[in-house]
């Protein structure tokens, strides 16, 4: 499966994991929609690299057609990587009382529900493209989380959307499998993005230390490579792999 000249939506594209992977996707000499709501970054990304920005919610079903209608107009949507997302922490029981419901219907919304709703509609776009040699028609990646399988004290809304998007996989690559469109999930570890440099670095340096080998934070190259190795092997489908350098966090 050949990356050049594709073309490729990815969500959360203007920061992290989803623009390192815009960037692999680019030298690979694919097209790229950079989907995201910062609209700045993603602005300024896809100047640099010659793509278009959209700027798009993911939990918003206009902000997702507006996001494929874009992919179409550069060819037939062959791709989609799902990294938009959050990771706002809170207890059960905090200073401030009980978890706001509305903190986990948002976060539900945003990792897991609008996750759902790119796939849906990438998949419909998909499915009326003409197969490749291979019977392939597209391939859809998420992002879920090591805290899919052990979430921490604080991740309650967040471990939940994650497990989602793991769980979802399985079933939407099956029923997909006949249109062949496939569909896996990424579950990283700890990287260094945006989303962890916001933490304290004390606790940034325990995440480190949890990391056995390489004994460094994930970079996204280490993800985009991931997703290199996905969109080009079509014998994977419907799995979800840990990408955490055998992570073991502190108790
Ligand atoms: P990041 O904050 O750098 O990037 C996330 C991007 O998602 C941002 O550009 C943000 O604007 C965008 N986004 C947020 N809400 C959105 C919405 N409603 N619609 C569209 N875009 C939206 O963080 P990152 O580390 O690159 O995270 C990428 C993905 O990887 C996330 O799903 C995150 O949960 C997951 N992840 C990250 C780590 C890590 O250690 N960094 C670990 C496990 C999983």
């Amino acid at each position: 499966m050949e990356i050049a000249n594709k073309v490729f939506i990815v969500t959360g594209g203007a920061s992290g994991l989803g623009a390192g992977t815009v960037r692999m996707l680019v030298q690979n000499g694919a097209k790229v929609v950079i989907a995201d709501v910062q609209d700045e970054p993603g602005e300024a990304l896809a100047k640099e690299l010659g793509q278009r920005y959209v700027h798009c919610d993911v939990t918003q079903e206009a902000d997702g057609k507006n996001a494929v209608a874009a992919a179409k107009e550069l060819g037939a949507l062959f791709g989609l990587v799902n990294c938009a997302g959050v990771a706002p922490a809170a207890k059960i029981v905090g200073k401030n009382g009980a978890h706001p419901l509305d903190l986990f219907q948002k976060v539900v919304s945003i990792n897991l529900i609008g996750s759902f709703n790119m796939m849906r509609l990438a998949a419909e776009a998909m499915s009326a493209n003409s197969p490749e040699p291979t019977g392939e028609r597209g391939v859809m990646i998420n992002t879920a989380s090591v805290a899919a399988f052990d979430g921490q004290i604080g991740q309650a809304a967040y471990a939940a959307s994650k497990a989602g998007v793991a769980g979802m996989t399985l079933p939407i690559a099956r029923d997909l499998a006949k249109t062949g469109i496939r569909c896996m999930t990424i579950a990283p570890g700890i990287f260094g993005t945006p989303m962890i440099f916001g933490m304290p670095q004390e606790v940034q340096d325990s995440l480190a230390a949890s990391i056995p080998f390489p004994a460094r934070l994930g970079r996204p190259e280490d993800y985009a490579k991931l997703v290199h190795s996905i969109i080009t092997n079509d014998m994977l489908n419907g799995e979800t792999i840990r990408l955490d350098g055998a992570i073991r966090m502190p108790p």
